[in-house]
């Protein structure tokens, strides 16, 4: 161990996280790998190697700073689409190598145009239209100026593609608002099939929208956080268990990462003594406890303090006391001949028990994205079987 702790990825998880998302949706869609977010913690290189050792050749990132990473990590010049922000520098670049991007406004339209002209090249791009995010994407009353623009400009661009996003598919409680929105993406489909434009892919679902609203899958889809093995909510979870019941009642989803760490010192302390800052936890008997080196500043989130739990020997041990930046203490009383230097598992599995991220996430009262795209990016990720 070179750090404090280290994170390793499961190169057989993803294979089977992505056969059943293929099972989902049948063959012929394209999976697009979603890697922002540093591929949602797990390490942007390390997934574009696994994805493309599984087969994946279709990568989403947000960012150009994130595409630009996928690029010099793919081996096998994989398709990057870029569906959020971009410099007007980056767009050059973006340009330049053949990637594609979002166009969700007539700035970075304009924008992308006159690199495309002034280089000679054809432009990439993904139209976003508004079907009720409310972030962004083309208005339904701009449809008229933007289709007059594409069909002007067919020799600058490639219609790659024409998308949305939906506004929380995970939750029947924004049913209606999801319906709307695929209602109005096929007005805007249909308009401008109608004016003579017809985009190669069409693509509106992501992880949760591709398992319950399963219209929405459609040329393509955008899959984040079911191929890196969580259940977008547990409601998704809850909604495709009751299905699988009728074939498996296993969880079809398996969790890559793996988070640990070992004990640093151990350490004696007396009935009525205060452990760590202040006085959030005074030891109820003589207690031993040990020392992990793991705090807020690796992302073991503070609200964790006197509630956190890892494993050691296969037993879940408490978190006493308060997380501080860089270590918590851990109730080792019940435990026989700890040693510094021995596994602690913070995330993942230690003989029959184990430690997931969603539980992990409840204490703590983060949902699996974001306790996922906090884990700092300097811990050392290695990529197991
Ligand atoms: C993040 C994102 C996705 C993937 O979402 P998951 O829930 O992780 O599958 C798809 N499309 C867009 C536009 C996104 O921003």
């Amino acid at each position: 161990m070179q750090g404090t702790s280290y994170i390793q990825i499961s190169k057989s998880a993803y294979k089977r996280n992505l056969s059943y998302i293929r099972q989902e949706i049948g063959e012929h869609p394209i999976i697009s790998a979603v890697v922002k977010g540093n591929a949602y913690g797990h390490g942007i290189e390390n997934m574009v190697k696994i994805a493309e050792s599984a087969g994946v050749r279709h990568f989403s990132t947000f960012s150009v700073d994130e595409a630009y990473r996928v690029f010099h990590a793919s081996k096998h010049r994989s398709h990057i689409m870029i569906m959020g922000m971009a410099t007007e520098a980056q767009l050059d670049w973006v340009v330049e190598n053949g990637l594609s991007i979002f166009v969700f406004g007539m700035d970075r339209m304009e924008k992308i145009l006159s690199i495309a002209k002034q280089k000679g090249k054809k432009a990439k791009i993904h139209i976003e239209v508004e079907t009720g995010f409310h972030r962004t994407g083309f208005e339904w009353s701009e449809r008229e100026k933007l289709s007059k623009l594409l069909i002007e400009n067919l020799d600058h661009l490639v219609l790659c593609g024409l998308c949305t996003h939906y506004a929380g598919a995970e939750s029947i409680s924004n049913y209606v608002r999801v319906k709307e929105q695929i209602e109005t993406f096929h007005k805007f489909k249909e308009y401008f099939k109608s004016k003579g434009l017809a985009f190669s892919l069409y693509h509106t679902a992501c992880s949760a929208a591709a398992l319950t609203y399963p219209e929405t899958v459609m040329d393509m889809v955008r899959i984040g956080i079911l191929l890196y093995g969580f259940w977008p909510s547990q409601e998704t979870y809850m909604a495709k268990y009751k299905h699988l019941l009728t074939q498996t009642t296993k969880n079809p989803l398996k969790r890559l990462l793996s988070w640990k760490s070992e004990i640093m010192s151990l350490k004696e302390v007396k009935m009525g003594d205060f452990i760590g800052y202040g006085t959030s936890y005074m030891a109820p008997r003589n207690m031993r406890i040990a020392l992990v080196p793991v705090g807020y500043a690796h992302g073991f989130s503070r609200t964790l303090s006197n509630l956190g739990k890892v494993l050691i020997h296969g037993k879940m041990v408490s978190v006493v006391g308060t997380v501080t930046m860089n270590s918590i203490a851990v109730d080792i009383t019940e435990l026989r001949n700890v040693k510094a230097g021995e596994e602690v598992i913070i995330i993942g599995k230690q003989k029959s028990q184990e430690l997931t991220v969603a539980s992990f996430g409840e204490t703590s009262q983060q949902v699996n994205y974001e306790l996922l795209t906090r884990l700092p990016q300097d811990i050392k990720r290695t990529i197991t079987t």
